[in-house]
């Protein structure tokens, strides 16, 4: 991998460097690069207009409205293009909730959601919407019992995500379909991370709303999904032109659709075999990470996304931790505090249980499918060793986890 500095210049990484931060962002694919590229210099052309060129890009946005939809089980016009999960999110929560407020107030969510539905939600509790955030067990997950328990005569919506980011756990969507639809609720669904991982289909899963991202299944970024059911009552967001059949107003992303409509027809597609490769890389970087002493696993054991890792390591720091691997070209994620964008601890760890000062010395990779097992080799020789000296380096660890 060439890697640049923030003034383009390259920079020289012992060794290959290894990029496992595949929840972050991936890298976009070459054959969707290629599909992309006629839409950003020959066929520039705005789909609005009415001239060849105008209709080339609607019909492109057609085609890609048509592999989103193949991808959910839904239909093309139940597919809304966004410019990412953020967006897909905020319109989902705060249209149901402004198209409903004349039959209730309460929306039910977790407390292990992105911020882009945790953030929005407490918004409309500012607006003068009632959310109820569900907790969840050790392993992040949420209760349906706990659910049912939540669910009022005034609940509008519920906004409980596929899969969570940081640990990757995987919610018992089909059941909580299965109430939002007995109890006549909204059910919105943040697949972002989920999506090429998992099969989705949006019927049998009784999902009215779901979010995702073009960037986290090696699309572009800046492009999303709104799936919207037919016959929910929803608000817009974006208000101006007819775009996305007067729904989402603006000139549309074209390259970037076409682009989220490739990336997701591969990534759906190849979901079984990805898997199957995933699953080794993952089983056995936990298998020896957790070889470490005094390391824990945050998430479900089973119940978790193929790409997702995520351990704590006590007596240490995560961001140190991430500064040293990215000394030596190992690119991951922390849930500690003082990560690149937050000075909380995660809010993820934290609702499950673990303890502020472990969460610390949290670590995630996630993988993705340019990963060999030439890079968890790389990872497990470095990592151990890392822990080691940032262990005997903090006066926390007791004398039996030193070497020095
Ligand atoms: N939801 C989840 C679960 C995510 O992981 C992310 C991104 O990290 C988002 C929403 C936001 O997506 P975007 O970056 O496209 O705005």
């Amino acid at each position: 991998m060439a890697i640049h500095n923030c003034e383009g210049e390259s920079v020289t990484i012992e060794n290959k460097a290894v990029y496992m931060d595949n929840s972050a962002t991936t890298p976009v694919r070459k054959e969707v690069v290629e599909a992309m590229l006629p839409y950003m210099t020959e066929n520039f052309g705005n789909p609005s207009s009415i001239y060849e060129i105008g209709k080339t890009s609607k019909h492109a946005i057609d085609r890609a409205r048509k592999k989103a939809a193949d991808a959910l089980g839904a239909e093309e016009n139940e597919i809304y293009f966004t410019s990412g999960g953020t967006e897909s999110d905020n319109w989902a929560i705060k249209g149901i909730a402004f198209a409903n407020q004349n039959k209730g107030k309460h929306i039910i969510t977790s407390s292990i959601e992105h911020h882009a539905v945790l953030h929005t939600c407490a918004w409309l509790e500012g607006q003068g919407f009632e959310v109820t955030y569900l907790p969840v067990d050790k392993y992040g997950m949420v209760s349906p019992d706990e659910l049912r328990k939540a669910i009022r005569d005034d609940t509008i919506l519920i906004s409980i995500m596929f899969a969570n980011n940081e640990i990757g756990t995987i919610q018992p969507v089909k059941e909580i379909g299965k109430i939002a639809k007995e109890n006549q609720i909204y059910f919105h669904t943040d697949a972002v991370q989920a999506i090429g991982h998992v099969p989705i289909d949006v019927k049998k899963l009784n999902i009215d709303l779901l979010s995702l991202s073009g960037h986290k299944f090696e699309g572009p970024k800046g492009c999303g999904v709104l799936y919207i059911r037919k016959g929910v009552k929803i608000e817009s967001l974006l208000h101006g032109g007819a775009q996305e059949r007067k729904r989402r107003a603006g000139t549309e992303n074209v390259p970037g659709i076409v682009g989220l409509g490739k990336a997701i027809e591969l990534a759906t597609a190849e979901i079984e075999e990805s898997n199957r490769t995933l699953l080794k890389l993952r089983e056995r970087l936990i298998k020896e990470l957790l070889k470490i002493p005094k390391t824990h696993l945050n998430g479900h054991p089973t119940q978790r996304l193929a790409n997702n890792v995520n351990v704590t390591f006590e007596y240490i720091e995560g961001e140190s931790l991430l500064l040293l691997l990215n000394a030596k070209g190992i690119f991951a994620s922390t849930g500690s505090a003082c990560n690149s964008t937050s000075l909380e601890p995660s809010h993820v760890l934290t609702a499950c249980g673990v303890p502020h000062e472990i969460i610390h010395g949290s670590l995630r990779l996630s993988l993705g499918r340019m990963n060999t097992s030439e890079d968890v080799d790389r990872v497990l020789e470095v990592v151990p060793e890392i822990v080691q000296k940032l262990r005997n380096m903090s006066p926390l660890t007791p004398k039996e986890y030193r070497t020095l």
